[in-house]
């Protein structure tokens, strides 16, 4: 059986999609549920894959354990590097495909996926950097005896990444494992598996031994359970919701694995009366209606200082008008593609619903914009309360909420009360206040006059149910090693 297809892209160029398992760098045959791969713009079906079954999953963590023991763990740590600016360079040179795939797959708009794109270049040349930098310690305890540290790679890491940003998710995670010497075995969310699988063919072509990185598309209860519980499996490192997450880690206990969660997130953004308002209005309408809203920082709910309140709302709303252009994101008018799946889309409009009935005041948006397709409007509730379910809870869609404040203290308390702690915005410019409210805001990420932005050496993940551990960075190369403590007698007692 073929265990590829050739797929015609919206921009008119075809390529040929790898369809079965990545296991061994070899392209093998799933054993697991069938699922359909659905184009966000036209509902329409894109492939069929076979996702990985539980004995598929034991496979590709035997190929992974095979390789961790063989020839990768020999390697010099340098001849690790010099791999992944192999695939770094792999990344560039396909760099179009590979965001047209994702644009595709995802409904995300084509310049949005050319942006996931090249962080996933950086990230590898980044890590490629790193991984002959990762060095041990010695620490002086007395004349009679040597004590020193050796840092080394845990093992075996199961990855499980979500459909927001799929190749550069899977960079994330793959980059920091390799370059501290670890073996990956890697499922995609099964909505936007196709980029992670094309990836394999990169894998192949940079040489990589057999083994190293397998990557198994599969549904999250089965292909993704078999990983989080598996006894071969060392670490579980996951991107998704804190739902998941939690399953992840009750299954993660089974051999104490370790484990790295970035979840969900209902991140706050706090502007000020003295901020430079027409910055606070782009950045904060960014801060949430970028990736049409399925980014785990999005900041859904802003806080307006009462004195330009009224002010804030007419302007946010004239900015969201002019960013409602819905449609393919192909297409370089398009501000806004589709929602990634139908699950998605019906989830979104039920909290539209909910803000509506539970007495928000909607005051842009709320429709459904098409009879075909996954998309939203840009939507903006005002007149919210505390208790509210759209204010509580994560909605991952375009969706905001604006109530206003009166004092600093006030607006941290309503900022921290939430059980997630991922990401915070803060618009003023008065540099005491700024650095105030950032330290008292409980998150792992806080953006001082602007929003959602990441960097590649700059740790990312969590406060409270937002997560475990923290990506990128230095900080990923202590999610992806252990230390070892060798003690030396030197004397003759
Ligand atoms: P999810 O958390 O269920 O899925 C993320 C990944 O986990 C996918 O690869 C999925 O297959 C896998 N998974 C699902 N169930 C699993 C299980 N029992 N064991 C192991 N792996 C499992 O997310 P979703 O259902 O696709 O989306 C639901 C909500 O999650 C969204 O509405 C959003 O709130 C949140 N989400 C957050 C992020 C993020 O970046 N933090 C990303 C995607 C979704």
């Amino acid at each position: 059986m073929a265990l590829s297809v050739q797929i015609s892209l919206p921009n008119g160029k075809s390529y040929e999609q790898p369809t079965g398992l990545f296991v061994n760098n070899e392209f093998v045959q799933g054993h697991g549920e069938r699922f359909t791969v659905i184009d966000p713009v036209s509902e329409g079906q894109i492939i069929q894959l076979q996702g990985a079954s539980s004995d598929d999953i034991d496979g590709a963590v035997a190929a992974a354990r095979a390789a961790f023991e063989g020839e990768w763990s020999e390697l010099p740590s340098t001849e690790r590097g010099v791999f992944l600016y192999k695939i770094a360079a792999l990344i560039d040179r396909d760099r179009d495909l590979l965001a047209a795939i994702d644009a595709y797959d995802n409904g995300k708009l084509l310049a949005a996926a050319e942006g996931d794109i090249e962080e996933s270049f950086q990230v590898f040349r980044y890590y490629a950097g790193a991984a002959d930098k990762i060095t041990g310690r010695t620490i002086e305890t007395s004349p009679q005896k040597l004590a020193y540290v050796l840092q080394e790679p845990l093992g075996v890491c199961g990855q499980i990444i979500p459909w927001n940003f799929p190749l550069m998710m899977l960079a994330w995670k793959v980059a920091p494992a390799l370059a501290c010497g670890n073996t990956v075995v890697l499922k995609p969310a099964e909505q936007t598996p196709l980029s992670a699988l094309y990836f394999g063919k990169l894998i192949i072509e940079a040489g990589l031994p057999p083994g190293v990185i397998n990557i198994v598309p599969g549904l999250g209860p089965v292909a993704g359970k078999a990983i989080s519980s598996h006894v071969g499996i060392d670490k579980v490192a996951f991107t998704g919701s804190t739902a998941t997450g939690r399953a992840i880690m009750r299954e993660a206990a089974t051999n104490l694995k370790n484990i790295t969660l970035e979840c969900g997130g209902k991140s706050p953004c706090i502007v000020f009366d003295d901020c430079n308002f027409e910055q606070a209005v782009k950045w904060s309408h960014f801060g949430i209606m970028d990736n049409k809203g399925e980014v785990c920082t999005s900041t859904s709910r802003i806080y307006v200082h009462e004195a330009i309140y009224d002010r804030f709302l007419e302007r946010f709303v004239q900015v969201t008008k002019e960013n409602d252009k819905l449609g393919n994101p192909f297409s370089t008018e398009t501000l806004q593609g589709p929602q990634v799946s139908k699950p998605q889309y019906d989830k979104i409009l039920s909290y539209i619903e909910q803000g509506k009935s539970s007495g928000a005041r909607l005051l842009y948006g709320g429709a459904k914009q098409s009879a075909q397709g996954y998309f939203i409007q840009p939507t903006v509730f005002v007149d919210t309360t505390e208790e509210m379910a759209i204010v509580r809870e994560e909605i991952f869609g375009p969706v905001v909420v604006i109530s206003k404040f009166s004092s600093t203290q006030e607006v941290l308390e309503k900022a921290n009360n939430t059980s997630y702690g991922l990401a915070a915005a803060v618009f003023t410019e008065k540099i005491s206040k700024a650095h105030t409210v950032a330290r008292k805001l409980q998150a792992g990420m806080v953006w001082i006059n602007s929003s959602g932005e990441s960097h590649y050496g700059i740790p990312f993940g969590g406060y409270k149910s937002s997560g475990i551990g923290r990506e990128l960075g230095q900080y990923a190369l202590d999610a992806y090693t252990q230390s070892k403590a060798i003690h030396v007698n030197l004397s003759e007692e």
